[in-house]
């Protein structure tokens, strides 16, 4: 065992949860949510839940992938712009066009992007290679057999797994799904996801402050977060320090929600821990804190008789943002049975001197560049506004206090 993993092991044995144990602990309380049908325009963000298969070859028919003129290859052999080869043009099909042709050796037929070859035509001469002649065409350069010909099931066979289930159906999956010939398909879909922040100090930004309150934040941020993970959010309106109040708003989104989450309330042990003090009495809600800096107090579980998971992040802005990021973002993605959401982590170079408390992992805003990267000043977790500098997290390790400049990190990189 290397020192820094045992230091680690130490702290998995104390009271704090790591980061590694938190995550799991939550995953393994996430099942995927059950399929759906669900319309091509209405599955974007999607997973797919089943193979999708092309119902024909793809292309379904020999076509041209030029504007210009069915040829026979032999008949345009000898070509060249000081011989041309002049050929008869017989008619003209365009994309879409459904009749039956037949070139007749010694002819053309001029065809655009997207029509069908005709019988007896294997190659196509692109108009640039020719006179764009309408009775006649002269030919001034040779074609090879299948020149600009697009034959059927040159992209997928008919019966070939476009999609595999487990995929994210993104603009590109939609394309290939239509290009199947599907409707519909049968998705995992994009979790709900209700946000609610706690506090009496919070006043909804556009109406005026007065001294002791502050605009919710947490909440606006929190719903984008998760919309940006795929999920649908919605934000419900700030719910008081009213230890009564506080699980019938939670209870009355159960319907609506396949993860809750609320801000705020869940400190270490004040009077006004209304999140925890509420969900305590249900038990199905763990709290509890995690070796990290920001975002240590932390609960997890699930409520109502559906067992809908709910997160209760810290109140504290940056704490969670960053909670958010670390516990919600990888349970969006099980509700989908994926894990292809995860944010990118890289190494880069310090440029200034980091220091981190000891036993707990901090992710410290920074700005990331190339292969650089710079800490913020304004580390506090209240601090907002280094927050809306930032474009990646330094993660200092549990065992650590102080890194100098030029040490290399890792780096989570923010959506
Ligand atoms: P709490 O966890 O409720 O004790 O809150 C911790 C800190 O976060 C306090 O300074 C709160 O004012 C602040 N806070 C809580 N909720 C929000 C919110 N929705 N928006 C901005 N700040 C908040
Ligand atoms: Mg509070």
């Amino acid at each position: 065992m290397t020192a820094a993993s045992s230091r680690e092991g130490g702290i998995e044995a104390g009271s704090l949860s790591t980061v590694e144990a938190y995550q799991a602990a939550i995953l393994s309380e996430i099942r995927p949510l059950a399929p759906v049908s669900r319309e091509l325009a209405d599955a974007e963000g999607c997973v797919l839940a089943e193979d999708v298969t092309a119902a024909v070859s793809l292309p379904s028919f020999d076509n041209s992938s030029m504007d210009g003129y069915a040829v026979t290859a032999a008949d345009v052999a000898g070509a060249s712009k000081s011989s041309p080869v002049r050929l008869r043009v017989t008619g003209e099909i365009a994309a879409g066009d459904i009749g039956v042709y037949r070139l007749v050796p010694g002819t053309a037929i001029k065809i655009m992007t997207g029509a069908q070859i005709p019988a007896g035509a294997d190659a196509v001469v692109p108009v640039e290679w020719t006179d764009d002649g309408i009775a006649t065409v002269e030919i001034y350069r040779a074609a090879d057999a299948g020149n600009a010909v697009r034959y059927t099931g040159g992209d997928a066979a008919a019966g070939e797994t476009l999609l595999t289930a487990g995929v994210r159906m993104r603009p590109m999956q939609i394309a290939v799904a239509a290009s199947a010939g599907r409707k519909a398909v049968s998705v995992r879909p994009q979790p709900r996801i209700v946000v609610l922040s706690t506090g009496d100090e919070l006043t909804e930004p556009g109406t005026p402050l007065v001294a002791g309150r502050i605009w919710d934040s947490n909440s606006y941020m929190i719903a984008a977060c998760a919309r940006e993970a795929g999920a649908v959010a919605t934000r419900r309106a700030v719910v008081p320090d009213d230890p009564a109040g506080v699980l019938p708003a939670l209870l009355e989104q159960i319907g609506h929600a396949d993860i809750l989450i609320t801000t705020g309330g869940v400190s270490m042990g004040g009077e006004h821990d209304v999140v925890k003090a509420a969900l305590r009495e249900l038990g199905t809600v763990t709290f509890r804190k995690v070796a990290m800096q920001p975002g240590m107090p932390q609960g997890f579980g699930v409520i109502g008789e559906d067992r809908v998971p709910i997160f209760t992040l810290p109140g504290n802005p940056v704490s969670a943002y960053v909670s958010f990021q670390l516990f919600v973002r990888p349970a969006i993605a099980a509700l989908q049975g994926t894990s292809d959401r995860s944010l990118p982590k890289l190494q880069a170079s310090l440029t200034a001197p980091v220091r981190s408390p000891e036993g707990r992992r901090s992710y410290l805003r920074s700005v990331l560049d190339g292969s650089k990267v710079t800490p913020l000043t304004g580390q506090g977790s209240h601090q907002i506004a280094a927050l809306g500098r930032a474009n990646a997290l330094i993660i200092v390790p549990e065992w650590e206090t102080q890194l100098p400049q030029g040490d290399t990190v890792d780096v989570l990189v923010l959506p």
